[in-house]
């Protein structure tokens, strides 16, 4: 288990690695998040005791559960799965250091009147959905810089820059015209001026598609089964609208 877990990791490394160089970036500019939605504490523990920092849940309840097991290893928590507002009060109670998956006004604002009571703030991406799927969470693309702007008037909440989970296709070039999109939207909010707002991260790219997320300037890609296997729950279990109140 221990080995395949270093293994892995080790495979994951060179495959940034060489996308970078494919397009001539820096390796320094992408981090790799482990995505560890349905994997224990223990095989975490593996990931993070070889030097890994950067993990991310898609549900509060696994946040929860793994808290107390992972506390004491250095790392850095994110939020990537829809977030219910009746659940805002516990990602910031287990130390959620940036929140990736924030695509509306009303969760944008309720997570602010929440810090604002506990005198703190948050680091946040908008969640954009670029594959226009509607099973996917996101911000409308054309909807996505209005709600930049809105947000950044709340000042506890730091706005780093945009997510997206790209089309599930094994046509590259639709997926790659995805990441483009983000890019695109990334450059247009970076000529607005907008205050309150930093758009240094892309965060796109997953164990299938991290090379063309790299190729496409990807900061951080959210890898979960080229790490740590396959996982027993379809993806639609944590991605459809209609699963959203499990
Ligand atoms: C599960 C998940 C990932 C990682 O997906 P893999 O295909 O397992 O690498 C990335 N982003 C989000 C939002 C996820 O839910």
């Amino acid at each position: 288990m221990k080995e395949d877990i270093l293994h892995n990791l080790k495979i994951i490394n060179q495959r940034i690695k060489k996308a970078c160089e494919k397009v001539g970036r820096n390796v320094d500019e992408v981090k790799l998040l482990l995505a560890t939605k349905t994997v224990s504490a223990e095989r975490i523990k593996i990931a993070l005791e070889s030097g890994q920092i950067l993990i991310a849940e898609n549900k509060v309840q696994e946040l929860k559960e793994k808290y107390e097991d992972l506390k004491d290893i250095t790392h850095q928590n994110h939020f990537i799965g829809h977030l219910q507002t009746n659940k805002i009060k516990d990602i910031l109670k287990y130390d959620v250091a940036c929140v990736q998956s924030v695509d509306r006004f009303d969760l944008a604002e309720k997570i602010h009147q929440r810090l604002s009571l506990e005198g703190k703030s948050i680091e946040i991406l908008i969640q954009v959905n670029t594959s226009n799927e509607e099973s996917k969470f996101g911000i409308h693309p054309d909807e996505a810089i209005d709600l930049v702007k809105k947000v950044a008037e709340l000042d506890t909440l730091k706005i780093k820059g945009l997510m997206t989970i790209g089309l599930f296709s094994s046509e590259t070039e639709k997926v790659r015209q995805c990441f483009k999109l983000l890019k695109n939207l990334q450059q247009k909010i970076i000529q607005q001026n907008i205050s309150n707002v930093e758009m240094k991260e892309l965060s796109m790219g997953m164990s299938g598609d991290l090379e063309t997320a790299i190729e496409e300037g990807s900061t951080i890609v959210r890898v979960g089964t080229a790490v740590f296997g396959a996982r027993i729950y379809p993806d639609s279990y944590y991605w459809d609208e209609k699963n959203k109140n499990l």
